[in-house]
């Protein structure tokens, strides 16, 4: 059954005793003005720790000398990495290399420093992206590496998968207690609101809220409109990192998921309600579809005895009340579309 405004899923967390402990630490969330690092930071203000963070003018991460100098200056005890080169399926495909390179090149950055300083936890974040294209739905941990990945997000998959070895391999070789964590599609406050560079919740939140101000009686959404996806709320996706930081020290990977998926047509339906548009959808089928089920397995994050708390429909509603108030500033940080790709390709940007 679907479930899409059910807000009672909530499993108490309290009591668990944790394994970390957060309180007079000094926690580095790098990539903090990203919508998963802004929302690590929100949720990291009930802890009794010290926020250290800096924007990409003063540090590109990238940059292994410069990571190293600010890593050894501010001396991180733990590390939330949120910063990663992050877009939808149009940007994915039409700049491979970018995703590559500087996802590589930040996660193994901090990681490898994080070592030398002797930072005593780590998490890193990947995406559901890192498992194949044909793997058994929900998907669980363990279907890593069992068959080919997605072709339009190769690039960024590797670049994931890698940082999930290096956790592994510096756990192994050097007794460091870094992690991994693996969201669904998330969404919320300071989400990327570009057509052709962001997910698919927040380009429908978009085009949707524009439909309804232009009075437009239909609006045309790619593909057939069944495949279903998951969605998480990005403050659910923080509070599931920090219970993990807490909680968990092991090598393998963890889903952080909500559980359940919805089709695109019954996601456009819930926007429309929501954000009270009236007109009709018109589904293009000429227009790929992409996977027709994208789930995470999320037992292994229950049994530690963490889930999801929004629903969908409270999610969205307040997603859409944050870019009603902040609709100028959240348009124009949206990252620009992408320059196209040399191969071409057609591939929706709705879809991920
Ligand atoms: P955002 O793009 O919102 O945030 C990423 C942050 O990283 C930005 O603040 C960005 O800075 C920063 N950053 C990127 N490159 C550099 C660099 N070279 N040096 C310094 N800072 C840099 O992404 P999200 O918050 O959505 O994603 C965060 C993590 O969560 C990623 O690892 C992603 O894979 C994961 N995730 C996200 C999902 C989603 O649906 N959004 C789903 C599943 C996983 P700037 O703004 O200046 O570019």
């Amino acid at each position: 059954m679907t479930r899409i405004d059910d807000a009672t899923m909530a499993k108490p967390v309290a009591g668990i005793r944790p394994i970390y402990d957060l309180a007079g630490k000094r926690v580095w969330v790098a990539g903090h003005l990203g919508m998963v690092g802004s929302a690590i930071v929100r949720c990291l203000a009930t802890e009794s720790c010290t926020i250290l963070s800096v924007d990409r003018r003063s540090l590109d991460l990238r940059r292994q000398a410069d990571v190293e100098a600010w890593m050894s200056l501010h001396r991180p005890d733990a590390v939330f990495i949120a910063a990663a080169k992050v877009g939808g399926i149009h940007a994915n495909n039409s700049l491979p290399a970018d995703f590559i390179y500087d996802n590589l090149l930040i996660e193994a950055n901090i990681i490898h420093t994080a070592r030398m300083l002797g930072v005593e936890k780590l998490l890193f974040l990947g995406s559901s992206c890192i498992y194949p294209k044909l793997a058994p739905q929900p998907m669980a941990e363990d279907a890593l590496l069992t068959s080919a990945l997605e072709a339009t997000n190769q690039s960024y998959a590797v670049a994931k998968i890698a940082g999930i070895q290096m956790c592994q391999a510096y756990r192994h070789q050097h007794g460091c207690d870094f992690i991994s964590a693996m969201p669904t599609n998330l969404y919320g406050p300071n989400d990327n609101f570009d057509l052709m560079s962001s997910h698919v919740l927040p380009a429908l939140l978009r085009k949707i809220h524009v439909g309804k101000q232009d009075r437009m009686e239909r609006i045309e959404l790619w593909g057939t409109g069944s495949p279903r996806r998951e969605f998480l709320h990005v403050d659910d996706a923080a509070g599931a990192c920090i219970f993990l930081m807490k909680h968990y020290s092991d090598s393998q990977h963890v889903n952080v998921g909500f559980g359940d998926d919805v089709s695109i047509r019954e996601l456009a339906e819930l926007i429309a309600n929501v954000v009270g548009y009236r007109g009709e959808f018109l589904f293009d089928t000429s227009k790929p579809d992409g996977p027709p089920r994208k789930l995470l397995n999320v037992s292994k994050m229950t049994e530690l005895g963490w889930s999801a708390r929004i629903g969908l429909r409270e999610g969205i509603e307040s997603t859409y009340q944050w870019l009603v108030n902040n609709y100028a500033e959240a348009i124009s940080k949206s990252r620009k579309p992408p320059a196209p790709a040399h191969q071409s390709g057609t591939h929706s940007p709705m879809h991920r």
